[in-house]
């Protein structure tokens, strides 16, 4: 049974490989309190993603567990687990449909009044007001006239609309924003994570400002862990480092 109330999660001893003998996570420990937003920072191909996809059981690790309070994950119902933990990837999923069909998934029983107060919290009326026929505005196959963030923006609203997730997974899109957009995003991350337990995979200063704890992965092993003040505050830390040098440089 998947724990009622704030809990923290646990990932003990992890590791995890997609095909054997070439582990992408290495016997990986960490807890993340309820409440608090991890930053998970590290180069391309360091494992970040996989960790969240564990989380998430699209993968099981070979050894060692995930744990949602005292629940091993695997213990877990499937649709109950997925239902409390809100995954927002890379890639969003857009279908050849209305933005109205996007972003309620085609489920008719969500009315239009109820869509624009969820844009509106969001503070994306405006960015539905540019769309040339508001809700109705058809978007092309793989949302094509859209852009990464603007995909992600969508998948936000998905997310308020469809369900009230106590966890959220966000695998920030790691292309170039135009303004608008970016503020828009900084606007909704800081909505999508007021009051619950998050992990950010974060590509913009912004957002890593967001993040209680910073957590650094380096070919799958933790290099650097620690609350983003301490971190910040010592220069010979590699998140300080970091922040010097600037993220797009090391992380890109
Ligand atoms: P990025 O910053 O580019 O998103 P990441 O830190 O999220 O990188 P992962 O996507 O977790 O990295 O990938 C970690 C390693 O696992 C990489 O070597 C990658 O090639 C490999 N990998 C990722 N997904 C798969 C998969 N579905 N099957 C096999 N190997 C994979
Ligand atoms: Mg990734």
């Amino acid at each position: 049974m998947l724990p009622e109330g704030p809990y923290p999660i646990f990932f003990e001893n992890i590791t995890f490989a997609y095909s054997k003998d070439d582990p992408v996570i290495k016997d990986l420990n960490l807890t993340l309190q309820p409440g608090r937003v991890l930053g998970l920072l590290g180069r391309t191909g360091s494992g970040k993603t996989t960790l969240t996809r564990l989380l998430f059981r699209l993968y099981d690790p070979q050894q060692g567990r995930v744990c949602l309070g005292e629940t091993d994950v695997r213990h877990a119902n499937l649709n109950a687990l997925r239902s409390r933990i809100a995954m927002v990837t890379q890639n969003v999923q857009l279908f050849q449909a209305t933005i109205r069909d996007n972003l309620t998934l085609f489920d008719n029983r969500i009315g239009d009044a109820r869509i624009r107060e969820t844009l509106d919290d969001l503070g994306l009326n405006a960015w539905l007001g540019a769309m040339p026929k508001g809700l109705n505005t058809e978007l092309a196959s793989e949302g094509a006239g859209l852009s990464a963030g603007e995909a992600q923006l969508l998948a936000f609203v998905r997310i308020f609309l469809l369900k009230n997730p106590d966890l959220v997974i966000l695998d920030e899109a790691s292309s170039r924003l135009d303004p608008a957009t970016e503020q828009h995003l900084v606007h909704a991350v800081d909505k999508l994570i007021a009051h619950r337990t998050a992990i950010i995979i974060a590509h913009r200063l912004e957002t890593v400002r967001r993040a209680d704890d910073i957590l650094i992965l380096e070919e799958g092993r933790i290099a650097e862990y620690g609350s983003r003040k301490a971190l910040e505050d010592d220069t010979q830390s590699q998140f300080s480092q970091l922040l010097r040098t600037g993220m797009e440089d090391v992380l890109a």
